[in-house]
Order: C-alpha cells, then sequence, then structure tokens
C-alpha cells in the first residue's frame, strides 16, 4: 500500500527556491518562525515590517491571518506592520466561495491582511517581490503556499495519475489496473461521493481513506469482503487568526460557525483530531475501523 503523501509544488517562479519560505513541513515552519524571530534585531524599515504571502488555498488563508499578531509579538505594537496575500482573484477570497469569502474579507479587515487582488508575483529577490504590473514590494518576508503534489513514489507505478500526480484507484482504493498495489491519502484520486466528487488532500480525507485501505488490504489477504471507501459529508474549518475560524459544511462551502465558535471547533480538529490514537492495540484498532460513522 502507498500511503507517502505529498511534497509542496514549487513553482518556476524566479528567485522563489532561494528567497521564499514556506510551512509544508516543521522543518521549514521552524526556519520561517526562527526568521521572524530575528527581524527584531534588525533595524525598522518597511522590508522587516512587511510579510508577502503568496500561493493558494487554505495554508495562504490561515497563514496570513496568523502573522498580525505574531509580528506585533515580535516586533511591538508601534511598528507598522503589514501583510500582504497576492492573489490572482478580483475579490477577497473568491476562489473559496462565496459564503465563505465573506468571512475571509471579515477576518482580513479586522486582523490587518491586505489583499493584492488581479496580481501575481514573477519574481522574488533578497529585498522583495515583483508583480506581474513591475509593482514592487519591499520585504523580508515571502511565504509561499502554492499547492502540493503527490510523492514521487507514484511515479514508480503504472497508471493513470490526476494533475496532482495522484493515482486514480476504484472505490476499494486499489490503483486501477493493478491487481496487489492500494494507494491512500494524498496519493490516491478517489471519488468520495455517486455525483462527482473526489477526495482532496486534506486530513479529513486521509483518515477515512486509511482505514478503507487498510482494511481492504487485510480484507484481500484473508481473501473476505471489502469495504467501499465513500464520504459525502464536506466539511471545512478555516483558521482566521484573532478573528476566530469560519466552518462549513457543503462542496459550496455553506458557512456554519464563525470567529469565536468557529475557533473552539478548529482547535479541538487541531489539538485532538488530527492526532493519531493512543499506542495500544484496542484504541488503535477501534479508531482504525472503516465503518466508524463520519461526524
Ligand atoms: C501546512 C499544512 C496545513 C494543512 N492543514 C490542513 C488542515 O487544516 N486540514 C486538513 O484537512 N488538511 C490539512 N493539510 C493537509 C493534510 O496534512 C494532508 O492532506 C494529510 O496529512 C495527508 O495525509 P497522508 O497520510 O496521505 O500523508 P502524510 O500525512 O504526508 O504522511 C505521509 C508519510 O509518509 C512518509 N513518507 C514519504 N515518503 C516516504 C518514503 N519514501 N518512505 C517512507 N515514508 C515516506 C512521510 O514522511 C509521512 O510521514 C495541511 C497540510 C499542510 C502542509
Amino acid at each position: 500500500m502507498l500511503a507517502t503523501g505529498s511534497r509542496l509544488a514549487r513553482p518556476s517562479t524566479a528567485g522563489v527556491n532561494e528567497h521564499a519560505f514556506d510551512v509544508d513541513q516543521i522543518e521549514q515552519a521552524v526556519r520561517l518562525e526562527q526568521h521572524l524571530k530575528c527581524l527584531a534585531d534588525r533595524p525598522d524599515s518597511a522590508a522587516r515590517n512587511t510579510v508577502v504571502v503568496a500561493g493558494g488555498g487554505f495554508t495562504r488563508i490561515e497563514t496570513a491571518t496568523e502573522m498580525p499578531a505574531r509580528l506585533r509579538a515580535i516586533l511591538g505594537n508601534a511598528a507598522d506592520i503589514k501583510v500582504i496575500i497576492v492573489d490572482r482573484g478580483e475579490k477577497i477570497g473568491a476562489s473559496m466561495g462565496a459564503d465563505i469569502s465573506v468571512s475571509i474579507a471579515e477576518a482580513s479587515a479586522e486582523v490587518g491582511v491586505e489583499w493584492r487582488l488581479k496580481s501575481s508575483v514573477t519574481g522574488v529577490d533578497a529585498s522583495g517581490v515583483t508583480l506581474a504590473d513591475g509593482q514592487r514590494i519591499e520585504t523580508s518576508t515571502v511565504i509561499w503556499t502554492t499547492g502540493v503534489h503527490a510523492s514521487s513514489l507514484t511515479e514508480q507505478i503504472p497508471g493513470e495519475r490526476d494533475a496532482l500526480g495522484r493515482l486514480h484507484v476504484d472505490s476499494h482504493l486499489k490503483v486501477i489496473g493493478q491487481d496487489d498495489i492500494f494507494a491512500t491519502g494524498d496519493v490516491a484520486y478517489a471519488a468520495s461521493d455517486d455525483i462527482g466528487n473526489h477526495a482532496l488532500m486534506t486530513c479529513q480525507h486521509a483518515i477515512v481513506l486509511g482505514r478503507h485501505a487498510r482494511n481492504n488490504v487485510a480484507a484481500q489477504m484473508l481473501g473476505v469482503a471489502p469495504t467501499p471507501y465513500s464520504q459525502p459529508k464536506y466539511v471545512t474549518c478555516l483558521d482566521l487568526g484573532a478573528w476566530g475560524a469560519v466552518y462549513t459544511e457543503g462542496w459550496d462551502r455553506q458557512v456554519k460557525l464563525v470567529r469565536q465558535e468557529g475557533k473552539a471547533l478548529k482547535t479541538q480538529i487541531n489539538t485532538q483530531w488530527f492526532y493519531p490514537p493512543a499506542a495500544n492495540r484496542e484504541t488503535a484498532w477501534a479508531a482504525a475501523d472503516p465503518l466508524i460513522p463520519i461526524a
């Protein structure tokens, strides 16, 4: 069974590899944290006080909305801090859905995140970023959050892959065209319902995919019936820094909880649900059951 996850897909934009930070792996997040703390030792300047976040998706918004409080804690309340999201869209958070974008705009204004819309970064260097229209933003801190790509081990398995490198799997999570290879989590392109939706590269899908894949590998070895994967419910919980968090349900992301109610749920997810079960046989076995109802 292949379960090797994904990695940040670095773009070809000039200077990103040399000068941008990311938060894809813990080591990179620690590197960013150390850099932010060291900003306090630099002389006050626009570049020191500015963070530019480029890329897409939820990680970008969560990272940006956390930054104002983080920068103030490091540079002090008197510093003229700026956190800027560079985005190709015409409206704040529009690519996330109409309902949720209202919360994203409200939170951005409240915590102090500026959106540079209809814009993209064409180059990163040691003192700032250049935008497609030639404008420059002076900054010592560029955070790149463009999407992820499935682990390169997927390339060693013959089979169809989607644009993100994920292997097409059947409802039992077996790689299509292979008798003995299963794929799960971020390396699997799996239908999550009967109406055309597919699992995303998220924990909520990876956890349920994982339960089914390990069950079905064992079932094949034992010669018993496998359990088809199905996960029609889709939710999101987006952290928006000091504003709180927004929780949505459905593929159109209808907002159900906002601010501190959303944050309480996000904290529960981040501190409890994401973690593996306690390392004892009975708890681990119970947590791996593919028939656990999806909350
Ligand atoms: C910054 C960030 C924030 C995120 N926030 C959220 C969120 O809020 N909500 C959400 O639902 N999802 C979130 N995700 C996505 C989520 O983390 C992934 O979708 C999920 O972890 C995928 O699970 P996985 O088991 O497929 O892969 P992983 O959790 O990546 O696990 C894969 C494992 O395989 C190991 N591995 C890789 N290659 C090899 C090899 N060759 N040999 C042996 N081992 C190997 C890796 O070290 C790793 O331990 C976030 C991701 C990132 C990067």
